[in-house]
């Protein structure tokens, strides 16, 4: 699960690729629900069974409290071994890291762009030398930008290096383009020439690559899967991209047509949309079925509609 634990941040990055509805907004996300509190989190996790937790922003330890009390109540709620993992733009103070102890596994640090140069210098490998002395996994976190082998002397500090595919998007597209850069292609949000500028560190040992399409289509996909899993009615289909198919009859009178009936409590569900059943059984009974009918397909737990097609 990611949990976006607050849009603000005392930073300025260039090409900080929060969105509009995001940045600069004190509100926390499962996934992508609003939420306000911990039990919420704890259901989002369940609804997708989630083996782990990632906590973004924005600027989670200017929310440090807020990140302790929801760290605490997944740990509490899953047991230890749900993963915890923590992304912030500063170096953690000592009284930060002794906060987390014991409900953050690993700490995702990432250092302001123009620290780079000197990055052996800064403060943030001063903090991954005693995060590693408390206990935590270490690793600097960054998005692919000109310049990232300037971090290469970092590495013997670390457990791991991960590099994010630079992404175009509507907060950061005039700063790209002040700066010469273009989208790969149209479809993709990938910048183009980002998997040259990581091309030195990636092959490192300790050094992972996360594209923009991998980011995109299959981590949303794994997590759509998992949702649709545990949502699904026994008349849903559910796609290979995680969404899921059904039939709608809407019909004036609201009756429910003997053939429906005869289904069974598991085969048919009235909502305020209509009666909704397996998608073929519409298509194979569509002369005798009178009313309006679609297939719906749209994300799981009456998620966004993608498509409706009438029968
Ligand atoms: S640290 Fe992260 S959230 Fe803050 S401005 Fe930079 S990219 Fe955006």
């Amino acid at each position: 699960m990611v949990l976006f634990i607050t849009g603000t941040c005392h930073r300025t990055c260039w090409y900080c690729p929060l969105s509009r509805m995001r940045k600069g907004h004190d509100d926390v996300y499962a996934n992508e629900k609003k939420i306000s509190s911990p039990d919420e989190a704890i259901a989002v996790a369940h609804l997708m069974s989630a083996m782990g937790t990632g906590i973004t922003g924005g600027e989670p330890l200017d929310r440090r409290d807020r990140v302790v009390e929801y760290a605490r109540a997944l740990k509490e709620h899953f047991g230890p071994d749900h993963h915890i993992h923590l992304y912030t733009g500063t170096a953690p103070s000592d009284e930060d890291l002794f906060a987390l102890v014991g409900l953050v596994d690993e700490i995702r640090l990432h250092p302001p762009y123009e620290e780079w140069e000197s990055i052996l210098e800064s403060e943030f490998i001063k903090s991954a030398k005693q995060a590693k002395e408390l206990g935590f996994d270490i690793g600097i976190e960054v998005p692919a930008l000109p310049g990232l082998e300037k971090l290469k002397p970092a590495l013997p500090y670390l457990d791991f290096l991960n590099i994010n595919e630079l992404e175009w998007g509507e907060t950061n597209a005039d700063e790209m383009r002040s700066r010469g850069m273009e989208p790969e292609d149209g479809v993709h949000n990938a910048v183009m020439h980002a998997r040259e500028w990581a091309e030195e560190l990636r092959r490192c040992e300790k050094v992972h690559w996360c594209s923009s399409v991998f980011k995109d289509s299959v981590q949303l996909r794994k997590r759509l899967i998992r949702i649709a899993e545990n949502t699904a009615r026994p008349f849903d289909e559910i796609t290979d991209d995680g969404t899921v198919v059904y039939g709608l009859i809407e019909r004036e009178d609201n009756t429910i047509p003997e053939l429906i009936r005869e289904l069974g409590d598991e085969g048919y569900e009235m909502t305020p949309d209509g009666i909704e059943t397996a998608w073929w059984i519409l298509t194979e009974n569509a002369g005798i079925l009178d009313g309006k009918k679609s297939i719906i397909e749209r994300y799981p737990n009456r998620g966004f509609i993608v498509e409706v097609t009438p029968v």
